[in-house]
């Protein structure tokens, strides 16, 4: 017998000018790989921060997340949370997509983060933990 080990991972990087609709490229490369390899998560971004939940088989995660890590469309990529799981909180999301400069974004994250503001600087491993599953409750910007 086989045993999961679901882990969830939460990282942080710093977002620079990004060509318009790269955020979708972003998205649909990961809709299309995270379905193969069992991954599931949400990407929130803004003006300056991209923050990113994956969830999913333990090494799988990893390695995902080393390729995400050398990826240039973002920088200073700092890795937040890790912990394991029982079970996953955006089992239906391969990918969600969230825009955190959207005033109903904002307003939700309002509560965890000065202003609702994601920046790099504004969040720790549990602010960081709390803003992917406030997430879950909010309406995507792209499924
Ligand atoms: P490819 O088919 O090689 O590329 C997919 C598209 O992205 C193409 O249009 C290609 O031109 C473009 N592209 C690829 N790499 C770059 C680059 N370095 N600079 C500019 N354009 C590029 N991947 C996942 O699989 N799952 C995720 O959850 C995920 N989340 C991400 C979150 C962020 C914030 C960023 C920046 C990237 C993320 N990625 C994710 C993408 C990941 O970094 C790799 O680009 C991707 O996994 C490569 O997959 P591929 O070989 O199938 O894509």
């Amino acid at each position: 017998m086989t045993f999961m080990h679901l882990i969830e991972l939460v990282y942080v990087s710093a977002k620079p000018p990004l060509p318009p609709g790269e955020i979708f490229r972003i998205q649909d490369a990961a809709l299309r790989n995270n379905a193969r390899d069992d991954l599931t998560g949400v990407l929130l971004f803004s003006r300056d921060c991209f923050v990113q939940c994956l969830e999913g088989e333990r090494e799988q995660v990893t390695r995902t997340f080393a390729t995400i890590a050398d990826d240039d469309r973002h920088r200073q990529v700092a890795l937040l949370h890790v912990a394991a799981i029982e079970e996953r909180t955006f089992g239906d999301w391969s990918m969600g997509l969230l825009d955190g400069e959207s005033p109903a974004v904002r307003a939700a994250l309002n509560e965890i983060v000065p202003g609702g503001l994601l920046l790099p600087a504004n969040l720790d491993g549990d602010a960081a933990r709390r803003v992917v599953h406030r997430a879950r409750t909010l309406h995507l910007t792209r499924r």
